[in-house]
This record gives structure tokens, C-alpha cells and sequence, in this order.
């Protein structure tokens, strides 16, 4: 049996890495304005990341995602992306908000990196940075060029969908995807903010997302074997482009998770909703071996729980916000 399966069964061979907690942006349902950063020293070094990779590469990891924060306000992005490159990764890939992308786009895809997964909650120019507190559209769209240019594709667009907010452009993302031929993914609001503020009423479920979508564009599923993506996928019966929809909240994917994660302070953990952590970073500095860094990343698998809970009565919201895990 491979190494990296819990004891449901589940094959974990999905890494997301988080190589920063800081951003650029201030997303209203992610961090708070006044939102306090970990001392740059108590994040992992390019060689610690690096460390880690390997040993989850030997366990069996295909798949490594770089995430934050904001992973491309981290100087050394590039030196991080080609040391992964060289590990061999089946996927590697990265979760932006764009705004850096334009200009490190080639560098990026010369590293190694295959595919970008750009965010961007609105198309209207006046209503992004309501969402977003800082930035631009127009760099955003920009950058989806910019990285299609170089190749790295297929291009993934992540829309956090909130009540009220911006659940009037479900249909203008649609057309979007249409037009470009890019695959659009919504993604539910989760109670992952550092204000504390998220309530279930915001949350616009899937199946909505789905239903108004297919009434103007008939839209059928998408079926790949072994794919254990989160997004349920639907595709245009007359055209290109594709639509996800990822409902963490309303019809959980804990059954066939496959994901664990590295903050960027160096905790491995089982689930975004789970505090249960084990600093890889502590045990590298305090001289440990690889096996050791195994140990962890097994300990950690061990505890995982078989769901997340959100809805039940007992359910505490983590103690980090979504920035300071990696989403
Ligand atoms: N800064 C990058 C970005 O925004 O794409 C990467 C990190 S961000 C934490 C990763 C993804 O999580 C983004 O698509 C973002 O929109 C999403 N996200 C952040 N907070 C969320 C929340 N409370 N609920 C759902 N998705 C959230
Ligand atoms: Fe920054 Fe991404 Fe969080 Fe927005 S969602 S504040 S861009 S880390």
C-alpha cells in the first residue's frame, strides 16, 4: 500500500505549499486590513522548502501546488519553482491573484511551472477592488494573457461566489469561459476569513451556480477516471470552455480528499479546517533526519479525520486564516 494512505483509504498525493503568508491584496473574505505577518525568519528557507519537497516526493507526491498568501510577492518564486521542477512532480502548479503574473510569467514557465491558477472575483472594473481592497482588473485579465502566452495552460480562474457581493456575474463568468475557452471554477465561501465574519447565508451554493448557468448554456458533466480535483466539472454542450464548481460547504469532498499542506512557516497539516499541525520546520532545525520529516508527514496522515465538519454542532473554525494556511 502506498505510503501516504490514511486510515480511510485515502491516497494523499496532493502537496499544496504555501511559500508565503503575506499579499499584496487584502480580499474581504480572506484577510483583514490589519492582518500581522510572521517574521520573515520563521519562514522556511528556499533549501527547507525544498527539504520538504523532496521527502514528500519520496512518499509518493505527484502533485505540488505553491500557494500563500501571495506566492509571487515572495523574491526567491522562480528559485522555488525550478527546485521543484527538478524533483520530477507530475503537476506543478501555482494559485495567484495575478497581479505580479504579467512580468514573471516566462521566468515562472522556464522554471518548470505548468499551470496557473489565477483568481479574480469580478469582471467589473468598479467592483474588483471593493472585493479585493487593492488592485486592478485590467492587470488580472492581463496577466490570464500573459500566462496562456508562455504556455502555461490549462488556465484555471477561481471565483469566490458571495451573497449579495457578486452572485450577479455567475453568468457573465460563464460567457467568460465561453470566450476564452478557460475553465472557470466558483468556490464557496469558507469560513476561513481572519475577521471571524463569514456566515453560512453568504454562501451561494453550487448547485445554484450550476442551475443558472444551465439555463441559458446546457452544460454537461465532465467525467475523468481517477480524478480527485475538488471541482465537480461540467463543460458547454455547443462550445468550449469549461465550469467548476468546488462546494467545500454544501456537498463536502472529504471522501476523496487527497491533499495535505505546508504552511509557510512550516507545519504540515491534514485539512484546511483542522489545527492539527507538526512543525517540519522545528524538527529541520533542530538537526533532524529525513526520517524524522517522515515520521511527521505520516503522524499527521494518521490524525486526519474522515470530514471536515463544518456543518456540525461541535464545528470550531481554525485558528489560521485561509492566508496563513495556503489555500
Ligand atoms: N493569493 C493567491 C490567490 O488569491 O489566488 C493564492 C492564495 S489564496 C488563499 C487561494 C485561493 O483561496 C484563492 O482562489 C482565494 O480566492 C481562495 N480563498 C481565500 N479565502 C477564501 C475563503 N474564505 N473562502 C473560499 N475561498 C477563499
Ligand atoms: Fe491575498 Fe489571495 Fe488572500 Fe486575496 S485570497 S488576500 S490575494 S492571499
Amino acid at each position: 500500500m502506498p505510503a501516504l494512505t490514511d486510515r480511510f483509504g485515502r491516497l494523499h498525493d496532493d502537496l499544496r505549499l504555501s511559500i508565503t503568508d503575506r499579499c499584496n491584496l487584502r480580499c474581504v473574505y480572506c484577510m483583514d486590513d490589519d492582518v500581522r505577518f510572521r517574521p520573515r525568519d520563521e519562514l522556511l528557507s528556499v533549501a527547507e522548502i525544498g527539504r520538504i519537497a523532496k521527502v514528500a516526493r519520496s512518499l509518493g507526491v505527484r502533485s505540488v501546488r505553491v500557494t500563500g498568501g501571495e506566492p509571487l510577492v515572495r523574491r526567491e518564486v522562480v528559485e522555488i519553482v525550478a527546485t521543484l521542477a527538478e524533483m520530477g512532480f507530475e503537476d506543478l502548479s501555482l494559485t495567484t491573484n495575478g497581479t505580479r503574473l504579467a512580468g514573471l510569467a516566462a521566468p515562472l514557465a522556464e522554471a518548470g511551472l505548468q499551470r496557473v491558477n489565477i483568481s479574480c472575483d469580478s469582471l467589473r472594473e468598479e467592483r474588483f477592488p471593493e472585493i479585493r481592497r487593492r488592485g486592478r482588473l485590467e492587470e488580472v485579465l492581463g496577466a490570464m494573457e500573459a500566462a496562456e502566452a508562455v504556455g502555461l495552460r490549462p488556465l484555471k480562474v477561481n471565483v469566490v461566489l458571495a451573497r449579495g457581493v457578486n452572485d450577479d456575474e455567475i453568468l457573465s463568468f460563464a460567457e467568460f469561459a465561453r470566450t476564452h475557452r478557460r475553465i472557470v471554477r466558483f468556490i464557496e465561501l469558507m469560513p476561513l476569513d481572519s475577521a471571524g465574519a463569514w456566515c453560512r447565508d453568504q454562501v451561494v451554493p453550487s448547485e445554484e451556480v450550476i442551475a443558472t448557468i444551465a439555463q441559458r448554456y446546457p452544460l454537461e458533466p465532465v467525467h475523468v477516471a481517477g480524478d480527485q480535483a475538488p471541482a465537480e466539472r461540467y463543460r458547454f454542450v455547443d462550445g468550449g470552455g469549461e465550469i467548476g464548481v468546488i462546494a467545500t460547504v454544501t456537498r463536502p469532498f472529504c471522501g476523496t480528499c487527497n491533499r495535505l499542506r505546508v504552511t509557510a512557516d512550516g507545519a504540515v497539516r491534514n485539512c484546511l479546517f483542522s489545527d492539527e499541525e507538526r512543525s517540519l520546520r522545528d524538527l529541520m532545525r533542530s538537526g533532524a533526519d529525513d526520517g524524522m520529516l517522515v515520521a511527521a508527514f505520516l503522524g499527521s496522515l494518521a490524525d486526519k479525520r474522515a470530514g471536515h465538519g463544518i456543518d456540525e454542532p461541535g464545528f470550531l473554525r481554525s485558528r489560521r486564516s485561509m492566508s496563513m494556511i495556503g489555500g
